[in-house]
C-alpha cells in the first residue's frame, strides 16, 4: 500500500485508518472498477481486493481517455501515451498497457512522414487524400480515376504508367500530387516529391561539394517519384541534359514510376527545354527528355478555378 500511504500524505498518523478507509471506498466506487469487480464476481473476493487496492488506486488515478488532453508530451499517465486495463490474470489482477489515441494518431504520422520524402514541398499540401479531394470539373475526376486506377495497378504488381498533370497555376496538381502520395503512404508505399527549380538550383549548389551525386542518387533511386513544376524552372542545357536526362533515363530503364506536374503541356514543355540559356536552339536534345517522359507518364489536364 505504499502508493496510498503516499497519497495520503502520512505514515502512521491518527487518522490514518479512516483516510484511508475513504480512499478505498472513493477507489472502489470508481464505475469502472464498480464494472471490473461486478464482471469477475465469482473470482474475485474481499482479500484479492484488499489485495489490490494499489492497483485500482492506480487506475483510477490515470486518463483513460484523450478528450482532454492537449498533446502526447501532457500525458501525466504512467507510462507516457499509454492507458491502462485491468485484467485477472490467474489469482492477481494486473494492470496492462494500450496506445492511448492520441499516441497511435502520432505514430501513424510519424510513418505516414517516412514515407512520403518531400524535398522543397510544404507540408500542408500532403494533407489530402483521393478519397476526400474535392472534384470541381470532369477533367479533375478524370485524371483522380487514373490516379486511382494506378494505385490499384501498381499495388497487385503491374507496372502502370504515371500521370502528367498539366494546367494552369493554382488548380490543384501540387494538391493531387499530394493526395496520390498520401493514399500511396496508407498502402505502406513511399514516394519522394520534389519541387523541381529549387532542386535544381540546390544541385547546382551541389557542384562544389561533392553532394551532387548523392542527391541525384536519391531521386534517380525513390520507389516513386513526383516531380513537382517542371517547366517552373530556368533550365540550363547542363541542368537539362546532365541533371534531368539522367534521372529519367534510370527510371524509365527500371521501370520506376515517374508523376510530373507542369504549367505547360507536352508540346509547351518541348519548347521551354529547346532553348538554352545561350539562345540556341537544342531540338534533338529537348525531344529526348521529352520522349523519356512521355514513355513514363501520362497527359492529363487539369482545369478549374485558381483556388490560390
Ligand atoms: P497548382 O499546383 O496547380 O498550382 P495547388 O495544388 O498548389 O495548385 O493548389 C492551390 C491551392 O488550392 C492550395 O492551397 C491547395 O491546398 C488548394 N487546393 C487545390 N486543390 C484542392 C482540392 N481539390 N480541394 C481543396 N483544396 C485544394
Ligand atoms: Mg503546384
Amino acid at each position: 500500500m505504499k502508493k496510498i500511504n503516499q497519497a495520503l500524505g502520512l505514515t502512521r498518523s491518527k487518522d490514518f485508518i479512516s483516510r484511508y478507509e475513504a480512499l478505498k471506498k472513493e477507489t472502489l466506487s470508481h464505475p469502472d472498477i464498480q464494472m471490473f469487480l461486478n464482471s469477475h464476481s465469482s473470482s474475485i473476493d474481499e482479500e484479492l481486493i484488499e489485495k489490490s487496492l494499489m492497483k485500482f488506486y492506480d487506475y483510477t488515478t490515470q486518463q483513460k481517455d484523450c478528450s482532454n488532453c492537449p498533446s502526447l508530451t501532457d500525458c501525466k499517465n504512467t507510462v507516457k501515451g499509454y492507458i491502462p486495463h485491468m485484467k485477472l490474470q490467474g489469482k492477481a489482477i494486473e494492470l496492462f498497457y494500450e496506445p492511448c489515441e492520441t499516441k497511435t494518431k502520432v505514430d501513424q504520422k510519424r510513418q505516414r512522414e517516412r514515407l512520403i520524402q518531400s524535398l522543397y514541398i510544404p507540408r500542408d499540401i500532403l494533407k489530402a487524400t483521393l478519397f476526400d479531394i474535392d472534384i470541381d470539373s470532369e477533367q479533375k475526376e478524370r485524371a483522380i480515376e487514373a490516379a486511382d486506377q494506378f494505385i490499384d495497378d501498381y499495388l497487385t504488381g503491374k507496372k502502370p504508367k504515371s500521370l502528367y498533370l498539366y494546367g494552369s497555376f493554382g488548380v490543384g496538381k501540387t494538391y493531387l500530387l499530394g493526395a496520390i502520395a498520401n493514399d500511396l503512404a496508407d498502402k505502406g508505399v513511399p514516394t519522394l516529391l520534389v519541387y523541381v527549380p529549387d532542386f535544381l538550383r540546390e544541385i547546382r549548389s551541389g557542384i562544389g561539394d561533392n553532394t551532387l551525386n548523392e542527391k541525384l542518387n536519391f531521386v534517380k533511386k525513390a520507389p516513386i517519384l513526383m516531380l513537382d513544376d517542371i517547366g517552373a524552372e530556368t533550365m540550363s542545357s547542363w541542368a537539362r541534359d546532365e541533371v534531368l536526362g539522367p534521372i529519367l533515363q534510370h527510371r524509365m530503364a527500371d521501370e520506376l514510376p515517374t508523376f510530373f506536374s507542369s504549367n505547360f503541356d507536352f508540346n509547351q514543355l518541348y519548347h521551354h527545354l529547346t532553348f538554352s540559356q545561350k539562345g540556341e536552339k537544342e531540338e534533338v536534345k529537348a525531344a529526348r527528355i521529352m520522349e523519356r517522359i512521355k514513355s513514363l507518364a501520362d497527359p492529363y489536364f487539369l482545369d478549374g478555378e485558381n483556388r490560390r
